[in-house]
């Protein structure tokens, strides 16, 4: 893994003083070495290296108190440019609706689901999307799509299978136009390879739709494939960004790395798991903090200021101070919690934590905790939650029996409850400022 070998080599020079030209050389090689075997193409890495190298060498960095410390900021650095740091990577969707976004890439790549993340992230924006299944060779491919809108709320158009794609596409627009939609996203067919067959069948809907977004979709797990399909995709079609997708899995970077240096297009966005919530914009500073090991802490504290709705945030404050923490706001915050994603890719985030990630993903299964809990309150009458020193025996086997848990379950959730409560007044006492400090650790 790409970040556990750069931080140890970093364990390295930090735990010296001074530096020499030597020990930055050593560094670099090893850095190297470590880039070259995370599937970094290799022209990028000499170029990467010899840019540190420069930086390193050329200021007063090893004259300086800190000077590892210096010359790990300048590889930070360095990668984050490389990624295309400064490069505007929003989508553009300027054009007079309904605005196409096309999505290409190799079977299982992820296209369907980046559709489906798009909507989404699309309609939080208040635009109003129309899904279009461009992929008729496998039926289920449709039913895919469908399965997705429907559970988004978002229109799927109807094609049938075994129709010409361009037709469909063609059609859809002329949908979408007569009903109001003003986003185009078009789920195209994939293979497992290079196919010059589909590439024809793309370029083909690229001339008649002219989408103003061509978004290759890759699989960050694939490595260097990824990076050789995405160049040949970018020289048929001249995309207008990537999606990178499976970044919670093993895969850190080193396909970013590449394919951003080799396509010389933005990465927009990354794809962090299966649920549609799950798609972030691309960060190239954060994502080099990420290879380096060391937490994407901002990318949490932004999802947890979008989750909790500042509104909600104003009225759970009234609440709190006029009613006390009780297991009903509780409830309403674990509403939060959920919001923010799984328990697992927030966990990702924080530094430190991506080593411990296999014993946590033993240790816990957290969503199914949080929908228990749920329960468990949810079988409660209003008294009782407003005080949970009502629940009695005779009161908590009534809940246990109502949400289908025991009464150990009941027992330890009101401990837990209640030793939060106590946290809580703590937190009150710190303000909002205080939390945020103690989340940025
Ligand atoms: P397509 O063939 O390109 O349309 O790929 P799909 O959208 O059907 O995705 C293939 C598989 O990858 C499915 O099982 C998806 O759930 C999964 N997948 C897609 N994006 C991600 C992601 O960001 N993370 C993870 N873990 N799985 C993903
Ligand atoms: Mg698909």
């Amino acid at each position: 893994n790409l970040s556990d070998k750069l931080e140890s080599v970093f364990r390295k020079l930090r735990g010296q003083g001074r530096l020499t030209e030597e020990d930055v050389g050593e560094a670099l090689r090893e850095v190297r070495l470590v880039l070259l075997e995370a599937d970094v193409n290799f022209k990028v890495v000499k170029d990467f290296v010899a840019a540190v190298r420069e930086r390193a060498l050329g200021q007063d960095v090893l004259k300086s108190l800190t000077p590892a410390q210096q010359v790990i900021k300048i590889v930070r650095d360095e990668l984050a440019r490389l990624m295309g740091d400064g490069v505007d990577n929003h989508l553009d969707l300027t054009a007079r609706p309904p605005v196409g976004i096309m999505l290409c890439g190799l079977q299982g790549s992820g296209k369907t689901t980046t559709c489906g993340k798009l909507a989404l992230s699309l309609r939080r924006d208040k635009r109003n999307p129309l899904l279009v299944p461009a992929d008729v060779y496998r039926p289920a491919a449709i039913e895919q799509l469908k399965t997705l809108g429907r559970q988004l709320g978002v229109t799927v158009y109807e094609s049938l299978p075994g129709q010409d794609p361009v037709r469909i596409c063609e059609d859809a627009r002329r949908y979408a136009e007569l009903n109001g939609f003003d986003t185009l996203i078009f789920d195209t067919a994939g293979r497992l390879h290079i196919d010059d067959e589909l590439m024809g069948e793309l370029d083909r809907i690229k001339a008649s739709l002219k989408p103003r977004e061509i978004l290759f979709v890759a699989d960050a797990m694939t490595g260097q494939d990824a990076v050789n399909v995405a160049q040949s995709f970018n020289e048929r079609l001249d995309v207008t960004g990537i999606v990178l997708t499976k970044l919670d899995g093993d895969a850190r970077g080193g396909a970013a790395l590449s394919i951003r240096a080799v396509t010389g297009k933005p990465i927009k966005f990354v794809g962090l798991g299966e649920k549609l919530d799950a798609l972030d914009v691309f960060h190239a500073d954060r994502m080099a903090q990420r290879i380096l090991g060391m937490g994407d802490v901002l990318t949490l504290i932004e999802k947890a200021e979008a989750a909790i709705d500042k509104e909600n945030a104003a009225e759970m404050e009234k609440r709190l101070r006029k009613e006390g923490f009780t297991l009903e706001n509780f409830r309403d915050q674990l509403q939060s919690i959920k919001k923010m994603g799984s328990m697992e890719s927030i966990l990702k985030m924080i530094p430190g934590a991506g080593k411990q990630m296999k014993q946590l993903k033993d240790l816990q299964m957290p969503d199914k905790e949080l929908k228990k809990i749920e329960a468990i309150i949810s079988s409660m009458t209003p008294q009782e939650r407003r005080d949970h020193r009502i629940l009695n025996g005779s009161r908590r086997m009534r809940i246990a029996k109502g949400s289908g848990t025991t009464v150990h379950d009941i027992n330890v959730l009101v401990k837990r409850f209640s030793e939060a409560q106590k946290m809580m007044k703590k937190m009150q006492k710190l303000g909002p400022k205080g939390m945020k400090n103690l989340m940025r650790g």
